[in-house]
This record gives structure tokens, C-alpha cells and sequence, in this order.
């Protein structure tokens, strides 16, 4: 007798949820107090998403810690701590693994479970997933919480993989501590990740060398402990301070008592105010170095003269007038590609041990056994570090095999980029919801706010059918088509596509260019999302 092949086992919920990073986390949360029958699913070993894996040394937040928490939750923002103005990797974790105990989140969390198909059974009116273990789910909503930036993108260079020391990812970071002590090592990528662990990096090894293809614009984190007194006075108003950060428009607010102010332009500033208001910011710290001003995001002369005041503090700060001008950012508009932070970035150009190869001279050809090898001469390396970014917004959406109404995947139905309805949700595909997708404010707002917008919308609108004793809730082609379009034109108002980014999709070989995220902000966002409910759900057809 031939063996009986086995069955999967099948399981049957109201949602499965795909990822267990914050989103995934609240998103459980919400749907159990609901009373629906809902699972998680991570690739990861815990919870915590981009803080279980970015564990890179120098990693933080660049939005401050009281802002980039969880505002559901009173009581847990009454207790909590944060004790930096920009919290580490290692407290930002502990910070998701408090959440998950706190409300008991990982009994529902399948861990090291990746989601690997769901297709929509027309028939049957549910999905059926396929997890690595073997498992098929029945579900009446899937929810994908994957994460923007959650799916590393690799170098593309040749031998990349034939490196006989260790290469270490800034996003896949062993969990054991990494010791570059008297070695030799080589960072490809300077972009935020890059440009947080170099001077860490560089503080240990015996030599560092950065790879830099292109310069990148970073401001001081200017990062320090919190003191008790101004956590005492942000906890007193916490409340709202999150309700005024929900209706701003980047989803934190440095000063809720500042009077709304109308921005000047930078070009109509006398130079002298306009070189204190920058010093001002630049000796502050953090992301808002040009907010002060109303059009450097969208006039190329504006943006020209911040830019310039940020080239000027490099080559004020890098001793080497070569390795200052490589490192001075001259190929897209400031603001453009996300602005990074640091902290001793430049300063770390300074130190006899570490040494900038700008590959717009002297390209990389190959990587080898023993180390990268350039145009004109062989860089010989003990350990690798890899900090070339992520397929962003995209890559962790179509990397699971998707498919809707007769069968098309969601690779396909965005083969030429992708096209939603407020990046909740996608034409075909009915009762599939996204968190913080393409074309929503998402990775240009703090993520925080845009995840709980999100969440309370979506676990809302399956509410809503379970009120009215419906089934399915699916947008229609037309109001993606028209989001899509007023996406774009308000894209297209910015500098944003002058520069070959990772919001545009122009890191990632073969991927269609177009700018991802919705670059309208977070209130007014909310606000058109609120009133496509108070519009019985406008866009969508309910049934
Ligand atoms: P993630 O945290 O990315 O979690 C998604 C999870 O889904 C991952 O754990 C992944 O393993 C899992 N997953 C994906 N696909 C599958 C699958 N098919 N099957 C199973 N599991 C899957 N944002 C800010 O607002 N402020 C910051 O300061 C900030 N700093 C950042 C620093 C770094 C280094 C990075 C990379 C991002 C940063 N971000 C920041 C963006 C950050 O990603 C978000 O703030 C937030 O953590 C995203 O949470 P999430 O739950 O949506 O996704
Ligand atoms: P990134 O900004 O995309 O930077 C990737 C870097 O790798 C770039 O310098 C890129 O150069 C380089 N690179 C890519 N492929 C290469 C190749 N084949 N050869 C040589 N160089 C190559 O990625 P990231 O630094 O991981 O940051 C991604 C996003 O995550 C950030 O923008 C931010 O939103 C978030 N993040 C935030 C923080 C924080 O401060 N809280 C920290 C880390 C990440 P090119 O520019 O030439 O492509």
C-alpha cells in the first residue's frame, strides 16, 4: 500500500493577520476585545517587527520616543518610561515586548510562521491561507500588517555572497552581540541604518571602510537622556498631545501650545534670520531642520539654499576638504530621500581608522573571498556590513503569492505599481486590508499614528459588516482609479520625484517608478478616511 498523503491541518478564524510588529500587535489587540476569533503570524521568533530585527548598533528611532509609542493604551503611557529623546533599539523592543505581555498577545502569535499564499475562494466567500508549517487557514479577512520597510534588499553585486568572513545585515542582526574588535570592516550603504552604525561601528574596529554611493543628508539626533521633569509635564498632558498629533500633519507635534503659525519662505527670509533660524534647528536636533520654512519641499531654489546650509556644516565638521566634498549631498533635493539622523556621523571621517570610498570615482567591480574589490585597487575585510535598504512599501506585499477575484495576483494587478484606495485596500481583492500601504501617509508621517489610524479603521469596518450581518467589503476600480490619480498629482507637486529613492521605487532594480507613500498628511488623511464612513463606506461596495 502507497503512503496516504497527509492533509493539512486546517484551521478556521474571522481574521488572520500577517506580521506582529506594532500594527500586527494592535491589531490583535482590537480584534479580540472585539470578540473575533484572530491569529497572527510572524516570520520572527517575537514580536516587535522592525525592532526585532534591526538590531544594528547605533539603531533608534528618529521620531521622539514620547511620540512614537502607542496612544490606545492610557494606562500604558502613564507607566511607561522612555529615557531617551530617542529610544534605542533594545528599549524599543522592550517597549513591544511590555505591550505584548501586558495584554497577553502571544497566545494568539504563531511565531517563526511565514505566510506564504491566500487566495480568495469566490465561492466559499473567505481566504484560505498557507502558512510554512504546512497549515491552511479559513478566513473570512486578512489583514497584512508586513511592514514598509520589513523585506531587506540585497546589493547587486557580483560574488555578493562569496565573502569568506562574516556579512552581517543591518536588518537581519544576529541576536548575539557582534564584536568588530581588531578587525577589518567594510559597511556597504549609507543610508539611515548605515548612517547610525557606522560611528559605532567605528568606535571598535580596528578599521572601517564605508562604501558610499551616494551622500546622503543627515542632521544631528542631537540625542540625551530625558529628564524626570519633562516626562512628568508631556505624561500630565498626554492626552492631548495625542489628539493634537492625530490632526497634524506628520503625526507628532514638538509644541502643542506654539499658535499655528504661517511658514515663510526660505528665499523671502533676510539671510541673516534665515541662517538663525536653520542654526536654531540644526543646534536642536532631530528631522525638522527646513519645517520652519513653506517651500523647500516644493520649490528647487528654496530646497538649493538648505541644502547648501547642511553642505556647509560637513565641511565645517570633516577635516579632509575630499573626503567633505564626497560626503556633501549633490544628487537630489534635500528632503527627498528620508533625511537621516546621527549622532558623530561626520565626525567619524575625522578618525585616522576610517575611510570613505566614494564608488562614484571608484565603483565596487566584485566581492570576493577576501573583500570588495574597486576599479583601481583590492579592499581586504575581516567582516562585511550590509545597510543597502529594503524593497519598501511593496516588497513585502507581493512576496506573498496573493490572489483575488479569478485568480490574479497582487503582483500582477501592480505590475506597473501598485494602486489602492487610501492604501487600505485593493480593487479584486475583497476583504484583503492593508496597514499602512502604498499611497497612504504611512513612512512619511510617525509611523505610530498612521498604524492606529489604520487599525481602528480596518477592525471598524469588520465590525460594521458583523453589525449589519454582511460578508465582504471590497473597493471598486473607479475609487482606487481616482485615489491613485490624486495620490500621484499630489506627488507630483513635490520634489519628491526629482530623486532616485526608496519612496519613488527606484532602489530596487526592474520596479516600476512611482512615489509610494500619500504625501497629504495625517489629519487631512484622517479626515477624508472618516468621511468615507460617515458616506456609508463611498468607494467601497459592502455585501
Ligand atoms: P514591521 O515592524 O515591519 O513588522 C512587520 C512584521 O511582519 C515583521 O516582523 C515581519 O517578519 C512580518 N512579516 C512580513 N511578511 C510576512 C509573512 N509573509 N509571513 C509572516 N510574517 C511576515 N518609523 C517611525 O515612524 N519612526 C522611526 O523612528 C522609525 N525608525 C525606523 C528604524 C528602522 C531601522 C526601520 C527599518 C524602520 C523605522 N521606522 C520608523 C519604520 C517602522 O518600520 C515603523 O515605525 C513600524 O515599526 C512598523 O511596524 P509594522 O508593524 O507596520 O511593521
Ligand atoms: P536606504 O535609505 O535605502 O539606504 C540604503 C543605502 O545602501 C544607500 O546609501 C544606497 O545607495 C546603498 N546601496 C544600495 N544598494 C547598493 C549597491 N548595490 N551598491 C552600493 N550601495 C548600495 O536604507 P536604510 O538605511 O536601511 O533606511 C531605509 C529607511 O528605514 C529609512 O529611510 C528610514 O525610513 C528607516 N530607518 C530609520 C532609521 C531611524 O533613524 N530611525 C534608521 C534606519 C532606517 P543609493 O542611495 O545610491 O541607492
Amino acid at each position: 500500500m502507497g503512503d496516504t498523503p497527509t492533509q493539512p491541518v486546517t484551521t478556521e478564524l474571522d481574521v488572520v493577520v500577517v506580521g506582529a510588529g506594532f500594527a500586527g500587535m494592535y491589531l490583535l489587540y482590537r480584534l479580540r476585545t472585539m470578540g473575533f476569533v484572530t491569529k497572527v503570524y510572524d516570520a520572527a521568533s517575537d514580536v516587535g517587527g522592525t525592532w526585532f530585527w534591526n538590531r544594528y548598533p547605533g539603531a533608534r528611532c528618529d521620531v521622539p520616543s514620547l511620540d512614537y509609542s502607542y496612544s490606545f493604551d492610557p494606562d500604558l503611557e502613564q507607566e511607561w518610561e522612555w529615557t531617551e529623546r530617542f529610544a534605542a533599539q533594545p528599549e524599543i523592543l522592550t517597549y513591544a515586548r511590555h505591550v505584548a505581555e501586558r495584554h497577553d498577545l502571544r497566545r494568539d502569535i504563531e511565531f517563526e510562521t511565514r505566510i506564504e499564499s491566500a487566495t480568495f475562494d469566490e465561492v466559499a466567500r473567505r481566504w484560505e491561507v498557507r502558512t510554512s508549517r504546512g497549515v491552511r487557514l479559513l478566513a473570512q479577512h486578512v489583514v497584512l500588517a508586513v511592514g514598509t520597510l520589513s523585506t531587506p534588499k540585497p546589493p547587486e553585486i557580483d560574488g555578493f555572497g562569496t565573502f569568506a568572513g562574516p556579512t552581517y545585515w543591518t536588518a537581519r542582526w544576529p541576536h548575539d552581540d557582534v564584536d568588530f574588535t581588531g578587525r577589518r570592516v567594510g559597511v556597504i550603504g549609507t543610508g539611515s541604518s548605515g548612517i547610525q552604525s557606522i560611528p559605532v561601528i567605528a568606535a571598535q574596529a580596528a578599521h572601517t571602510t564605508v562604501f558610499q554611493r551616494t551622500a546622503n543628508f543627515s542632521m544631528p539626533a542631537r540625542n540625551r537622556p530625558l529628564t524626570g521633569n519633562e516626562v512628568a509635564a508631556r505624561k500630565a498632558r498626554a492626552r492631548e498631545y495625542r489628539a493634537a498629533a492625530r490632526t497634524s500633519y506628520s503625526g507628532f507635534l514638538v509644541d502643542i501650545d506654539a499658535p499655528p503659525a504661517t511658514l515663510p519662505s526660505i528665499l523671502a527670509v533676510p539671510e541673516a534670520e534665515r541662517v538663525a533660524m536653520l542654526e536654531q534647528k540644526w543646534t536642536e536636533g532631530g528631522l525638522g531642520l527646513t519645517s520652519g520654512f513653506s517651500d523647500v519641499a516644493s520649490d528647487v531654489t528654496a530646497n538649493a539654499v538648505a541644502a547648501e546650509f547642511v553642505r556647509e556644516k560637513i565641511r565645517s565638521i570633516v577635516s579632509d576638504p575630499q573626503v567633505a566634498e564626497d560626503l556633501c549631498p549633490t544628487s537630489h533635493p534635500i528632503g527627498t530621500k528620508r533625511p537621516c539622523l546621527d549622532t558623530g556621523y561626520y565626525e567619524t571621517y575625522n578618525r585616522p581608522n576610517v575611510r570613505l570610498v566614494n564608488l562614484r570615482r571608484n565603483p565596487i567591480r566584485s566581492i570576493d573571498a577576501a573583500g570588495v574589490e574597486l576599479d583601481d585597487e583590492h579592499v581586504a575585510l575581516d567582516a562585511l556590513v550590509v545597510a543597502t535598504g529594503f524593497d519598501a512599501m511593496t516588497g513585502s506585499l507581493v512576496s506573498i503569492d496573493l490572489r483575488g477575484r479569478d485568480g490574479v495576483s497582487l503582483a500582477e494587478a501592480w505590475a506597473e505599481g501598485p494602486r489602492t484606495y487610501l492604501g487600505l485596500a485593493v480593487a479584486g481583492f475583497p476583504n484583503l486590508h492593508l496597514v499602512t500601504g502604498p499611497q497612504s501617509p504611512s513612512v512619511l508621517s510617525n509611523m505610530m499614528v498612521s498604524i492606529e489610524q489604520h487599525v481602528e479603521w480596518i477592525t471598524d469596518a469588520i465590525a460594521h459588516l458583523r453589525a449589519h450581518r454582511m460578508q465582504m467589503i471590497e473597493t471598486t476600480p473607479d475609487a482606487v482609479e481616482g485615489w491613485v490619480e490624486h495620490s500621484t498629482e499630489l506627488g507630483s507637486r513635490t520634489l519628491f520625484p526629482l530623486a532616485d529613492s526608496w519612496y519613488m521605487g527606484a532602489n530596487v532594480p526592474g520596479k516600476p517608478r512611482v512615489f509610494l507613500p500619500y504625501v497629504g498628511g495625517c489629519g487631512h488623511y484622517r479626515k477624508r478616511c472618516d468621511r468615507v464612513v460617515a458616506k456609508n463606506y463611498e468607494g467601497f461596495v459592502l455585501s
